[in-house]
């Protein structure tokens, strides 16, 4: 078992209160190569707490220190750089969405490795047998002779990453599956579980190009989920239910929604409606929305009217929120504004914010293969001692 690197019930991630060995990490995850005299300045650490840090990183793999150019003795504290190691460890995840299943492996860094897909099984149980039986396969062509700190096991809806567990995910039909104690007797790794969006959250708060300051990142694909960070730490929620938006109000929306309301957010906007709506539209030869997004990048006006449209449905509904919290930015991931970025004013007019408050998220094609190792990565840079009790996963 591997104790440490696992959230135990009522665990929060909270960056502002970081022990030392992490705030270090961090540190040089940021800041690109620093001198301990600036991860001194950096983290407020005294020089014997750093050093102590560094020691204990170097040990575990998780930092380095790269060789030095010029090795001639120079008088006084020497500036000797570190950067992390991404040449130990590396992460495991696994995407879970309506169509098909998504491997990934990636660096210290979050830097995609590799990543590979297959069609997603229909029943849990499937689904999670299938992730069993490929993953070592996964792992032996990619990572062989790297330490593998854990799979992280991602997808939409409200997840609940404390006790391991799929609360409720309408897209896919899931309810309170738990992912972690079915998958990790089975894979021999740490597992963690998280939501889309969190995941990407996290993943931006770490390797994100978006800088500091609160962001909310919201999801819209079959799945519309929106995860709130502040302060460097995310919003979890009661029952880590923060964040859910899918059943917010579009005005004027009259779509049926499986929770027995009508014009819910999710039923409204998802990749798989858009879809109906563009096969209906003619617009597109059947529902499906790889023939849509062809047909906006080619300029098609319908096809891009559709796109459009539904930029500004999601605006109607998430507006109230997003005004009561007033983010510094809006990360969005969404199919059509990854492909067209120039979409994404639709968007922030409707929302009637500063023309800067919305971007894309900084992982382009990326992005789920990104979300899928997020979750152990951000136990790596909350917890990097907890390796020392993990030990080496493979
Ligand atoms: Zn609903």
């Amino acid at each position: 078992m591997l104790p440490a690197l696992i959230a135990t019930p009522g665990r929060r991630p909270v960056p502002h209160r970081l022990d030392g060995a992490a705030a270090v990490l961090r540190a040089v995850l940021h800041r690109g190569s620093p001198a301990r005299t600036e991860i001194i300045r950096e983290t407020g650490l005294s020089a014997a707490a750093v050093s102590r840090h560094t020691a204990e990183l170097l040990a575990l793999g998780l930092v380095r220190q790269p060789p030095e150019p010029d090795q001639r003795p120079r008088p006084g504290r020497p500036r000797i750089p570190l950067d992390i190691d991404t040449s130990h460890h590396v992460v495991a995840g696994v995407h879970i969405a309506v169509p098909r299943l998504t491997f990934s492996l990636t660096d210290l860094r979050g830097r995609v490795i590799a990543r590979e897909r297959v069609p997603r099984l229909s029943r849990p149980s499937a689904v999670l047998h299938d992730v069993a039986a490929r993953l070592p396969g996964f792992l032996r062509r990619y990572a062989v002779g790297h330490s593998v700190l854990g799979l992280g096991v991602v997808t939409g809806g409200w997840v609940d990453p404390d006790a391991g567990v799929l609360v409720e995910n309408a897209a896919l039909g899931w309810r309170d599956i738990p992912l972690r104690r079915l998958l990790q007797p089975v894979v021999r790794l740490p597992v963690h579980v998280e939501s889309h969006a969190r995941a990407l959250a996290h993943a931006e708060l770490l390797f994100g190009t978006i800088g500091g300051g609160d962001l909310v990142h919201l999801f819209v694909g079959n799945a519309v989920d929106a995860a709130i960070a502040t302060g460097g730490g995310l919003l979890q929620g009661r029952g880590h239910g923060a964040g859910g938006v899918a059943h917010l109000p579009v005005p004027g929306s009259t779509a049926p929604c499986p929770c027995g309301r009508t014009g819910c957010l999710q039923v409204t906007v998802a990749d798989g409606t858009l879809a109906q709506r563009a096969a209906a539209g003619g617009i597109t030869a059947r529902p499906d929305l790889r023939l849509l997004l062809r047909a906006a990048r080619e300029g098609d006006g319908r096809a891009m009217e559709l796109c459009r449209s539904r930029l500004r449905m999601v605006a109607r509904a998430v507006r109230p929120v997003l005004d009561m919290i007033s983010p510094d930015v809006l990360v969005l991931t969404e199919a059509a504004t990854l492909h067209l970025p120039h979409l994404l004013p639709e968007l922030s007019g409707e929302l009637g914010g500063a023309g800067d408050l919305v971007r894309t998220g900084s992982f382009g094609a990326d992005t789920l293969a990104v979300a899928a190792a997020a979750p152990v990565l951000a136990a790596v840079y909350q917890d990097p001692l907890g390796l020392r009790t993990a030990g080496s996963a493979r």
